[in-house]
């Protein structure tokens, strides 16, 4: 084998596996904490700003028009075209599907939405952050699904206040015991049609309240970013740094500590583990251009390749002491894998506000936060735990007119001019966490690079069902008290995983016999590896997930750090 690094015998202070969401801010905690840290990357490099290829092309500058290449996105994208973020625009952020395929049972899919490079999905991702509280923290302990969370709301409190405050995140003062209030930017405006519904629900339904969305987009200067100019396409990249991405925030200050390396196009093969010490010394990792085999040594290991990309890594890393993956004595690594339901509320016309217009793209839409099963008053008996509903209004535009009878001069004319107000408001909710849930190694096929494809057994259960027909029910209702006009209840196709907040597979507990992760993230069996992504989660709430992976990053840091310095790792 020629390996550089093990002829150096170089020993990291740290290894970071990704550098999406988590591994951004594991390499600016670590580094910033003084250790010396290698991150590795399985996919290309991206420079923020320069990397932006399609941020300012208009439609007609795309071969497609922005449409899309219809044979190649069904070829080669199968899954990620799914995605309402996905198109011509957007392709060279997601992976290509036939070249990094997984499996799953034929009657079961799941939509697996990965982004292999520099940065990760938090290039990607739609930046609502809202807080969890005790409700979730509380919610296994109470019903039985699942294992207690070995963590409450207080613990995780203050890393909120610390990554809020660094990552920047607009969003208003509520004071809802169950959606805490954060570290606030000045929130975002509603527009007259979005206040008007809010005006009429809270009314109609004393306890519900409908908020502006909670975004990690700026609405004022923020640590050397430039604030957000409402152009839209917030998926193609940022130049301006307006939204919290890896490339924007996390990996410049980590750089700036000028004690981080990053190596991209290296794929973790496994993590190396030293029996006599029992500890991790390192990781195996294939050069995705070359298919070399390389390994890189560090004292402590943070792994944040993803939920699934996390758990593939400790599966495949076994042992003769871990058969079945790595920190694996308890059985339960892979297994309680969830997302969250939904696909599922109503639309509605809003009249009365014909004069009225808007400008800008505002990339931030409305929040009603969870209000079912919150106690004995809000309880429906026909599922466990609740949703949220997140939405907007907004006019419609010229392509109304692809539904419409009409031809000619008149007929454009018409279309010039914006159409009805429409409300949307859709769930997120809640996922069981069940056993039955789970991902494995397949046993017979591989990737081109030699690891075993990931198999995904995952279903909804009836709870879930029902939760999402209350959730086109309760809009629908929510909309006709605002006197809303066409209200179109609807429950669309929702695979496991198109919601993209997949999480668990190595949760967090407080018995190793039951739990891979203890309250720092760190492995119960095998001390210095951490695991800080969604694979960490032992429920999933309703919110939006990736504000508290952040939170729980940062806080795994301090205590690795921490730990480190006592001489226990
Ligand atoms: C369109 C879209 C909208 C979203 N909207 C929201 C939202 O509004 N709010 C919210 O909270 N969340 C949202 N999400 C989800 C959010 O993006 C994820 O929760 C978050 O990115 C997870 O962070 P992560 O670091 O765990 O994973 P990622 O950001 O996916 O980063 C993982 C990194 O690890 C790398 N990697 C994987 N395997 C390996 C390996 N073996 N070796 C080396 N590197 C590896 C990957 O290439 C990647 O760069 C959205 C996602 C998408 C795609
Ligand atoms: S809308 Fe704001 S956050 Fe989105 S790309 Fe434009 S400036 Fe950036």
């Amino acid at each position: 084998m020629n390996n550089f690094y093990l002829a150096q015998k170089k020993v990291y202070d740290a290894i970071v596996v990704g550098s999406g969401i988590t591994g951004g801010w594991a390499a600016k905690e670590l580094t910033e904490r003084g250790l010396k840290t290698l991150m590795l990357e399985r996919g290309r490099p991206v420079e923020h700003r320069t990397d932006y290829i399609t941020e300012d092309m208009g439609d007609w500058e795309f071969k497609f028009r922005n449409r899309g290449d219809r044979r190649l996105f069904e070829a080669e994208y199968p899954k990620q075209s799914q995605c309402y973020a996905f198109g011509e625009a957007t392709r060279h952020f997601f992976v290509n599907d036939k070249e990094n395929p997984y499996t799953h049972d034929p009657d079961k899919p799941f939509t697996w939405i990965r982004g292999y490079h520099l940065g990760g999905r938090s290039l990607l991702w739609g930046r609502q952050c809202y807080r969890w509280s005790d409700l979730d923290f509380e919610a296994n302990a109470r019903d039985g699904f699942g294992v207690d969370w070995p963590i409450r709301y207080k613990d995780i409190a203050p890393w909120y206040d610390y990554v809020e405050s660094f990552s920047g995140i607009s969003g208003s003062v509520e004071g809802i015991p169950h959606l805490p209030d954060g570290k606030f930017l000045p929130p975002m405006e509603m527009n007259c049609a979005e206040r008007h519904v809010k005006e009429h629900i809270e009314k109609a339904f004393p306890g519900r309240k409908l908020i502006i969305g909670r975004v990690a987009v700026l609405t004022v200067p923020h640590q050397g970013r430039e604030r957000c100019h409402y152009c839209g396409p917030c998926h193609r990249g940022c130049s301006a740094g307006a939204y919290f991405s890896t490339l924007s925030s996390t990996l410049p200050a980590a750089r700036a500590t000028g004690k981080l390396t990053v190596r991209c196009n290296s794929i973790v093969h496994s993590i190396i583990y030293d029996e006599k010490k029992d500890r991790a010394a390192g990781v195996r990792v294939i050069d995705r251009e070359t298919k070399e085999t390389l390994e890189f040594y560090g004292k402590v290991i943070f792994l944040c390749a993803s939920t699934l990309g996390s758990t593939q890594i400790l599966l495949n890393s076994s042992t003769p002491r871990f058969p079945n993956g790595l920190a694996n004595s308890s059985g339960v690594l892979g297994h309680y894998l969830m997302d969250h339901p939904y696909q599922a509320g109503a639309t509605g016309e809003i009249h009365g506000y014909e004069d009225k217009y808007y400008s800008g793209n505002r990339p931030n839409g409305i929040y009603i936060p969870r209000f079912r099963n919150l106690d004995a008053s809000s309880k429906n008996p026909n599922y466990l735990r609740g949703f949220g509903y997140q939405g907007g209004a907004s006019r419609e535009g010229w392509q109304r007119g692809i539904a419409m009878p009409g031809l000619g001069v008149e007929f454009k004319k018409q279309l010039r001019q914006p159409g009805q107000w429409v409300m949307w408001i859709g769930g997120w909710g809640e996922h069981l966490p069940r056993y039955e849930n789970y991902v494995e190694l397949d046993p017979v096929q591989k990737d081109q690079w030699g690891m075993p494809l990931l198999k995904i057994h995952c279903a909804w259960s009836d709870n879930e069902n029902k939760m999402r027909e209350d959730m086109a029910v309760s809009a629908a209702a929510m909309l006709e008290a605002c006197g809303a006009k066409n209200i179109n209840a609807f429950i669309s196709e929702n695979p496991p995983g198109l919601c993209i907040h997949e999480m668990g597979t190595a949760r967090m507990g407080r018995d190793p016999k039951t739990s891979v992760l203890n309250a720092f993230n760190q492995c119960h069996d095998v001390p210095n590896v951490f695991v800080t992504d969604g694979a960490a989660m032992t429920s999933s709430a309703c919110q939006n997930p990736s504000i508290t992976y952040m939170a729980l990053t940062a806080r795994a840091c301090d205590y690795a750090v921490k730990q480190m310095k006592r001489g226990k790792l």
